[in-house]
Parts: C-alpha cells; sequence; structure tokens
C-alpha cells in the first residue's frame, strides 16, 4: 500500500516536472542572406516577435534593397536614416575606429565591384580597384543625430555587423520578455540567452574551416559566438580563391594567415564586427587588439591549421574531430 503510494507520488511529481518543462518553440527564417533558426523555451509570441524583428531590420539595413534606409543614403549622399539604423551606424563606425580601418563601413564599392552582393564574381582590374579605393574612408561618414552624409561616390554596407546586432535586438527582447533560455542561430553567428533549459550552458560548434566538420566547441551562456571565415563566401578564378571580405587597403579580398576567427562576447555586435576586422588583420594584429581591449575572447585558425585561444575562453573551449590532438596555443595578457 505504502509502495504504492510513493510510486503515485513520483509519478505525480514527474507529471508536475514535465508540465514545468518550458516547451521549445522555434522558427526558421530565411533572411539576410542565410538561414535563421530562433529557439525559445516557453514562449511562442516571443519568436513570432524576433522573426518580426529580423525582417524589419533587413528591409532598413538590407544594401541590396531598394527602399532601405542604407540604399535611400547611398543613392542621395546622405539623409535621415531611422534611429535604429542610425544607432547601428553609430556603433559600427566606432568598430571602424577601435580596428585601425580594417572593418570600414564604405568598403561597399569594392565588395560590388567583386561581384560580391549581385553574385556575378570578377576580378577587378587593379586600375578599377585603385579607383574605388579612393571612396572607401569610414573618417569620411559624418552622423549627426539621425543625418547621414556621405562623400560623392561613397556607399555604405553595414553586413559585416547587422547580424550580430540583430542577435543583440533579439536577445534584449527575450530577456525583456522573461525568456530564460534561448537560442538564437543567425546563419552561424550564435547567440545564447541564458543557459539550456536543464540549467546547463548551451554548447556552440564552431566549424572547421578546412573540412564540414567541427573544430570545437564553446560552452556559453548569455554570450555570443561568432565566426566569420573565408570558407563561408568565395569564387575561384584559375584556381585562385577570392573571400567576400576585403581588406579596405588593398581593396582585395583578405589574406593575412587567417582561415577563420570566432569572437566570443557579450555583445553580439562587437563580436561580429571584429569577426570580419580580425580575419582582415591577421594572427598577430588579431592579438594584439585583444590584449588593448576587454569584452571578447578569440579562437583564431590559421591557414596552416594553427589554432590559437585567448585566455578567457581556454577553460570553456573543448577541441574535437582531428583538433583533439593537435597543440593549441593559448595567448595570455600578461
Ligand atoms: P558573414 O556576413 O558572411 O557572416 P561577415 O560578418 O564577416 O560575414 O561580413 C562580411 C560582409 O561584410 C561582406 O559580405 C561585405 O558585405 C561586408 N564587408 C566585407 N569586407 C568588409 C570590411 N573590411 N569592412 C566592413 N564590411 C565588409
Ligand atoms: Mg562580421
Amino acid at each position: 500500500m505504502r509502495r504504492t503510494a510513493s510510486a503515485l507520488l513520483c509519478l505525480a511529481l514527474l507529471l508536475a516536472l514535465a508540465g514545468c518543462a518550458p516547451q521549445a518553440e522555434t522558427s526558421t527564417v530565411f533572411a539576410m542572406d542565410t538561414v535563421m533558426t530562433l529557439t525559445a523555451y516557453g514562449d511562442r509570441a516571443c519568436v513570432d516577435d524576433a522573426v518580426s524583428l529580423i525582417q524589419e531590420l533587413e528591409a532598413r539595413l538590407s544594401v541590396t534593397a531598394a527602399d532601405s534606409d542604407i540604399a535611400r543614403v547611398n543613392g542621395s549622399g546622405g539623409g535621415d536614416a531611422a534611429p535604429e539604423t542610425a544607432a547601428l551606424l553609430k556603433r559600427a563606425l566606432e568598430l571602424c575606429k577601435l580596428t585601425g580601418g580594417a572593418l570600414d563601413v564604405t568598403v561597399y564599392p569594392l565588395v560590388r565591384a567583386w561581384g560580391f552582393t549581385t553574385g556575378a564574381y570578377r576580378v577587378p582590374e587593379d586600375a578599377e580597384i585603385a579607383e574605388l579605393l579612393t571612396y572607401v574612408d569610414h573618417t569620411a561618414v559624418k552622423l549627426d543625430g539621425q543625418t547621414v552624409s556621405l562623400p560623392a561616390g561613397a556607399m555604405l554596407d553595414l553586413g559585416a555587423v547587422a547580424k550580430g546586432w540583430t542577435g543583440d535586438k533579439i536577445a534584449a527582447l527575450w530577456r525583456e520578455a522573461g525568456v530564460k533560455s534561448g537560442l538564437i542561430n543567425l546563419g552561424g553567428n550564435v547567440q545564447t540567452v541564458g543557459g539550456k533549459p536543464d540549467g546547463s550552458d548551451w554548447v556552440v560548434g564552431i566549424r572547421d574551416p578546412f573540412s564540414e566538420g567541427l573544430l570545437g566547441a564553446v560552452s556559453a551562456r548569455d554570450l555570443a559566438v561568432i565566426t566569420s571565415g573565408g570558407y563561408q563566401r568565395y569564387f575561384e578564378q584559375d584556381g585562385v580563391r577570392y573571400c567576400h571580405i576585403i581588406d579596405p587597403k588593398t581593396g582585395r579580398p583578405a589574406d593575412s594567415g587567417l582561415a577563420s576567427v570566432t569572437v566570443v562576447g557579450e555583445e553580439g555586435v562587437l563580436c561580429d564586427g571584429l569577426s570580419t576586422a580580425l580575419y582582415v588583420l591577421g594572427p598577430e594584429e588579431a592579438v594584439r587588439l585583444w590584449r588593448e581591449n576587454t569584452g571578447f575572447d578569440l579562437v583564431l585558425v590559421t591557414d596552416g591549421g594553427e589554432v590559437i585561444l585567448t585566455e578567457g575562453i581556454e577553460g570553456r573551449f573543448t577541441p574535437m574531430g582531428a583538433y583533439t590532438d593537435k597543440e593549441i596555443k593559448v595567448m595570455r595578457r600578461g
């Protein structure tokens, strides 16, 4: 009798627990040229609101949609942008400065000339590259409140920071709504809200730039894990691979000795901007920039397959596959 009672109690407890366990609510959308998957535990409306937010931000920020804020500004050398667009441009200009112009929001004339916006890939002539480089200068962009002004010929592209910014906005929306557990995957840009529903950390995989597999995983809680790499978007001509990240100094696809850069930190837009910039700068400069700043850690993979971590991420990184036997270099501040 007593046994039956305790069995019933156990069953009741289990049912109660199952009732409490929040349901995974998910949505997959194609936006900003990539597949995005949103998962929030326990709140359907939050996922739907996030999808609306993504669509709204894409409509404002896209460099190709004719009626976006950015296209409008590019078409007329400036004008008023929506408050959100101006706020992102402000943060992006700070990151351009922080990275010494390795991130440059005015690199668009070159991105376009190489065909990365249209898919009509080509290798521009040296003279064309030299001419277009005269329009690349983030310090010439003026932002006064919401009013943007650009020098003649200059064009903005917020593609290197838009996804990180979007992730930050979704994370803020979810936290405000009380979501305790969420995963925002914007085409490989991962941002986490809280931990997993069972209380443990999220585990975010990092792609091996040389195979379809994973290089390792980072445990994350309320963190962004954002990767830029030459393997993501590129074209090949005469045996040469040209990637979609342009070095604003040369006007050519970055070739700095890095195969991928993963930036981990609390602020998605910072991680996104830095992942692009550090890919341009190369391993030594990337580590130098890390030493001089706070708020992020790095997982760098060189063209030679060497993995370099910064010390803040050492305890949260687990190598996988071929990387389990490799020596991993850890950079320290001291
Ligand atoms: P992805 O969007 O593929 O995740 P990134 O965040 O690295 O990759 O952003 C790359 C995009 O940013 C390019 O497609 C281009 O539009 C733009 N871009 C390329 N090079 C630069 C640069 N040096 N500075 C700013 N934006 C850049
Ligand atoms: Mg980026």
